[in-house]
């Protein structure tokens, strides 16, 4: 049983995301995408809310053959991958300023658990200016983030958006 965490805030899930997700399954056997739950950083969704419209929009990926499970976690990464008998963490590159950070976290993560390694996955061309902050930046000031972040996304920061 292969079994790799994919953390992140996903505040919100963007189309980049989805696309780690969807190269990493060939991969592993159950993947837990792990929602960081952090209400310092004043996130625009909750974790509850993030949680559930992930568990909306992966079964419509239609993905076979590994399992996809949405838990949240906080504290350490590393800490949590091993609770949940992960042998690998999943994260995404987009361009050279992300590695110097992920190569910091993943030194750190391999000191605190030496037995799970990170494993990087390279964004999908189309999706490598996505982040979820530059999306919120955009649909806040009314841009058009159309096919790149889920309709049912969008939709609910639409909702959220009305609401404040
Ligand atoms: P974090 O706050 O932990 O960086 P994010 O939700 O921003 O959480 O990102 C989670 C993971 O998804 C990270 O590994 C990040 O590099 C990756 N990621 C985010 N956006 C994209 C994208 N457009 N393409 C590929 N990977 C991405």
């Amino acid at each position: 049983m292969r079994r790799a965490i994919f953390p992140g805030s996903f505040d919100p899930l963007t189309n980049g995301h989805l696309d780690i997700i969807r190269r990493s399954c060939p991969l592993f056997d159950e993947i837990v995408i792990a929602v960081l739950n952090n209400p310092d950083k004043n996130p625009l969704f909750t974790v509850e809310e993030r949680c559930s419209m992930l568990e909306e929009i992966l079964p419509t990926l239609g993905i076979e053959g590994c399992r996809l499970v949405v838990d949240s976690f906080s504290g350490l990464t590393a800490e949590f991958a091993r609770e949940r008998g992960a042998t690998a963490i999943v994260r995404g590159i987009r361009a050279v300023s992300d590695y110097e950070y992920e190569l910091r976290m993943a030194l750190m993560n391999r000191k605190l658990e030496p037995s799970i390694e990170t494993v990087f996955l390279m964004a999908g061309e189309e999706y490598s200016y996505v982040s979820s902050t530059l999306m919120k930046q955009v649909f806040e000031l009314g841009g058009r983030v159309e096919g790149l972040i889920p309709p049912l996304v969008e939709a609910r920061m639409r909702e959220k958006l009305a609401e404040n």
